[in-house]
């Protein structure tokens, strides 16, 4: 389409759109049309300059089937965007169109134990101090908690505090309903339950717009924190699979990093001494004898600790010395490593159950001065492990692939950070239901296109 052309099909969608509220002006494209795909330095020169033509802010649903039957009658790109959080430029409009900003579809519908359903748009935080008064809690949420939103969440994340004892999106009951807006020109309303809401988990939004969610939950605690040293990265890993292996003890967080890692992030410099692993832990305060204890068997010293009151007072009302220790951990540590040298990347490491503390140490001894690790430990599908989001010294993209290939080859699987493409390998993979589903609720191809290879915009 030539610009005359864009400009009038442009003018008779926004009429279409008849008073759903929008934006066109230069800065609000581009601000709604990234995400943190500059992670990567290949995504940055890949993704840099994608523009929306147009950001549509629907209020409710009713507004969002609405925005859908007009990207269907005028054959548009329709890319959904929620917090806007995502690391692979999952919601950056590879071919323009309307970006559909999910954000103000932000509401609890119901809550009872165990048990809550929520609106798309509701951020992970916010969920959180409204789950409070009922004794509840999200079982986990990534470090964007405040930012992200559970949809999002669904769509386009994996895991994080809490995943070391709840586990990951993927796994069997994570996730209880969807409901489905598709783009059609009368566009319907879809509940997925039980396995189906694999359908449109992960899928990047390409399958249908969520406007629900129904998740299980688990009981509140009172988090406290603890920062600790520990002499070598070893011992440290040691203590963060013998915690995360302890069922009698509650914990939320357990995040093993490298001794060069808290010398890059200012707030930690001053806490653990210089070249020593640390340990950030999100522990229920009833349990911190034992968690002293253990630190004890492994070697530890125990450098920071702050109370469940204050912690979620840093979490819900932003006080404090130190941001919630959340904020240091899973992709946080790459966003605070950035902020002091734009050079570094990083990659998305998962370690079989029962090898993963050897392979740490053979990722040490291979790679020492191009690989910083940092172990997010979880249950993964029941077993314990961890997953790492390494802070990678950036050479060349060639070298980058080298050293993916080589960590492949020896049994750490790969998720590759560097690549928008959904059927890539790891994480990412769409399974055949996804694309089936497509074809129900996406018939002209118009959702977040050229994520999904072999798709195309029409
Ligand atoms: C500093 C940093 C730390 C991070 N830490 C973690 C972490 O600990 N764990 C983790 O899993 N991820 C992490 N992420 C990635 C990201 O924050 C999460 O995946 C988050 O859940 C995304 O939510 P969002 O609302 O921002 O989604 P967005 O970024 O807005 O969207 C993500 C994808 O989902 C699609 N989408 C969003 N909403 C809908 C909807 N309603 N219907 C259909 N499709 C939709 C979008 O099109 C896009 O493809 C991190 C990112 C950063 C920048």
């Amino acid at each position: 389409m030539d610009r005359t052309d864009l400009a009038t099909t442009m003018n008779a969608v926004k009429a279409a759109l008849g008073g759903i509220a929008f934006a066109d002006d230069a800065a609000t494209l581009r601000l709604k049309s990234r995400d943190f795909y500059w992670f990567s330095p290949i995504l940055k020169s890949e993704l840099d300059g994608k523009l929306a033509d147009l950001i549509v802010f629907p209020r409710d649903e009713r507004e969002v089937m609405r925005a859908a039957s007009v990207a269907a009658a005028f054959r548009i790109p329709i890319t959904v965007r929620a917090g806007g959080t995502g690391n692979y430029g999952q919601s950056v409009p590879l071919h323009g169109g309307i970006v559909l900003d999910v954000s103000a579809l932000e509401a609890t519908i119901w809550v009872k134990p165990g048990a809550g359903r929520f609106r798309a748009g509701s951020r992970l935080l916010e969920i959180d101090k409204s789950l409070k008064p009922f004794g509840q809690e999200l079982r986990f949420f990534p470090s964007t908690r405040k930012q992200a939103t559970i949809g999002g969440l669904v769509a386009g994340g994996a895991a994080g505090a809490g995943t070391c004892t709840w586990g990951q999106i993927s796994d069997l009951g994570a996730v209880l309903g969807l409901r489905v807006v598709t783009v059609e020109e009368t566009p319907r309303i879809i509940e997925l339950r039980g396995s189906d809401v694999y359908k449109v988990m992960h899928a990047y939004g390409v399958n249908g717009i969520i406007t629900e969610v129904e998740i299980p939950l688990a009981p509140s605690h009172d988090w406290a924190e603890r920062i600790i040293s520990f002499p070598t990265l070893k011992a440290a890993a040691a203590f963060g699979q013998d915690l995360t292996s302890r069922d009698a003890i509650a914990k939320k967080l357990v995040s093993v990093h490298d001794g060069r890692i808290p010398v890059g992030i200012k707030r930690l410099k001053a806490i653990i001494p210089d070249g020593d692993a640390m340990a950030l832990v999100m522990i229920s305060e009833p349990q911190i004898e034992q968690l002293e204890e253990l630190t004890r068997m492994h070697g530890g010293t125990i450098r920071y600790g702050r109370s469940a009151t204050e912690a979620e007072r840093a979490a819900f009302e932003g006080t404090g010395d130190l941001a919630p220790i959340y904020e240091y951990s899973w992709n946080h540590t790459t966003l605070h490593w950035l902020r002091a040298d734009p050079t570094i990347t990083y990659l998305q490491l998962r370690f079989p159950p029962d090898r993963n503390l050897e392979l740490v140490d053979w990722i040490v001894e291979t790679f020492y001065d191009e690989v910083l690790l940092h172990l997010e430990f979880q249950r993964r599908f029941g077993q314990v492990t961890h997953s790492a989001l390494p802070i990678v010294r950036y050479s060349t993209r060639e070298r980058l692939y080298e050293l993916i290939d080589a960590l492949n080859a020896h049994d750490v699987g790969v998720a590759d950070p560097h690549s928008y493409l959904l059927n890539d390998a790891g994480w990412k993979r769409v399974d055949s239901g996804s694309a089936e589903f497509k074809l129900l609720a996406d018939p002209h191809g118009l959702m977040n296109p050229g994520k999904l290879k072999n798709w195309s915009a029409q």
